[in-house]
């Protein structure tokens, strides 16, 4: 019997059937209008190398990337830039696009796909690509690949990759089915990142039930003779977090008395980019998305365009039922809320939902009951009642401060209160409080 590894304690069992089933991704229609972000990443802007008036070519670079955190951005269709537009993203800081009109030809779509060799190139020549491709994790905030490369580099003794194919939550749909229907690009891309880091070996972390899918993933492995090995985790959300994904791989790591050393974790739609970037010279010009919800006529896992409007994509999936009351990117549970369906898709997007009011969390805030059914989520082992109140009152009690940074904000709790209390958001400010001398 299959062992599956979990991290300990707390958790939740999180479904919504309001999410795409496709067996299979949908390409999306190309946008007559693009509109290319200056920032798909968690630094500084990118730096326009493009202007007004310019044409520019499908995967042509036309933003400079502007240090650590920061990467380059590319022209994701042909066409003539017409004008820059800005607006204020959901976590605060302004953002602004290049908006492309498509005109021109293509210099990839519907041309047969060069293959570019990358066993015998140096190391260093493999980050090269993947800096000037401007490839990095394609969710969170957007970390550059090869500023995570870098930072295992400088880490001593043996380092292994982890292949995070953990779907603790079923909005990460567009992401299984990328596995499934590009399981080799992932599992080159995972090899190259193996070559690129310095890392020993590959595990591959599956969502229980996937498992079939690890298998696959190790045979295409074996041509290329790098080691390898399957870890079976748990389903609860968040096993896919960093923290809880490390708990779990150093339990099997004790039990299989094996040695992992130094991790670091990439997701399947990064290393299908690190695969394109490499073997094929192509930045990242689409992605998969799911978009879906109870407001949405025709749910789906689409394959889009970077810049491509919110908008257009809804109207895709047949518009909607009735007016929504939320739409946000991301999953439910963490998802930023879309302030206007202009904004466009970029690298980290993986889903976009819009729900009625019946589906919508947004409830009246009422006291707390004192259920204890937040202590019994929280996967760190923390009493998010007790810090939401000592939030509140406004005390400055220390000990409390350092186990409220202890909050990694997987809003397990906020999900589960009766009371709607927005615990994490209290928790997170109570962290950044300075402690009384
Ligand atoms: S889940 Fe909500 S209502 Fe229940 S103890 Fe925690 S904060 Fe109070
Ligand atoms: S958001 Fe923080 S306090 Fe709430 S369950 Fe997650 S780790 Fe625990």
């Amino acid at each position: 019997m299959t062992k599956v590894y979990s991290f300990p304690r707390g958790g939740m069992v999180y479904e919504d059937n309001t999410v795409p089933v496709n067996k299979e991704s949908v390409v999306a229609y190309l946008p007559a209008l693009s509109l290319i972000p200056m920032i798909q990443h968690c630094g500084n802007r990118a730096y326009p190398i493009v202007s007004v008036g310019d044409m520019v070519s499908e995967g042509m670079l036309i933003g400079r990337g502007n240090g650590a955190g920061s990467a380059n951005v590319h022209a994701s269709l042909p066409g003539r830039v017409i004008r820059n537009v800005s607006w204020r993203m959901s976590d605060g800081r302004m953002n602004d696009a290049l908006v492309i009109r498509l005109e021109g030809s293509f210099e990839k779509l519907g041309k047969k796909q060069e293959l570019f060799p990358w066993n015998g190139l140096p190391d260093y020549e493999i980050r090269r690509t993947l800096s000037h491709f401007g490839i990095v994790e394609m969710e969170g905030s957007g970390r550059p690949v090869i500023d995570i490369i870098h930072e295992v580099q400088n880490t001593k003794g043996q380092v292994s990759l982890v292949v995070r194919c953990v779907f603790d939550d079923p909005w990460l749909i567009a992401d299984r089915l990328l596995c499934h229907e590009r399981t080799a690009e992932v599992v080159e891309g995972a090899v190259i990142a193996a070559k690129a880091s310095g890392a020993a070996q590959i595990l591959f972390a599956v969502s229980h039930g996937e498992e079939e899918l690890g298998k696959r993933f190790l045979q295409e492995t074996e041509q290329y003779g790098v080691p390898a090995n399957m870890i079976v985790v748990g389903t609860k959300y968040p096993q896919r977090n960093q923290r809880e994904l490390e708990l779990a791989l150093r339990d099997y790591e004790k039990k299989q008395n094996i040695s992992i050393g130094s991790m670091f974790a990439l997701g399947p739609a990064t290393l299908a980019a690190v695969h394109d970037a490499v073997k094929c010279k192509k930045p990242i010009l689409e992605r998969y998305v799911a978009i879906g919800g109870s407001a949405v006529k025709n749910p789906q896992v689409m394959r889009v365009r970077i810049g491509t409007r919110i908008g257009e994509i809804f109207a895709e999936c047949g518009g909607f039922i009735d007016e929504p009351k939320r739409i946000a990117s991301g999953s439910p549970i963490m998802g930023n809320v879309v302030l206007d369906l202009d904004e466009p898709v970029t690298k980290t997007t993986y889903a976009f939902f819009a729900f009625l009011k019946k589906q919508s969390r947004i409830n009246k805030i009422r006291n707390c009951i004192s259920c204890g059914e937040c202590r019994s989520v929280c996967p760190v082992g923390l009493d998010p009642e007790e810090l939401y109140k000592i939030d509140r009152s406004g005390k400055n009690q220390n000990e409390f401060l350092s186990r409220a940074k202890e909050c990694h904000g997987c809003g397990c709790c906020d999900i589960n209160c009766p009371s709607s209390i927005p615990l994490s958001i209290a928790i997170q400010n109570l962290a950044l409080r300075k402690p009384l001398l």
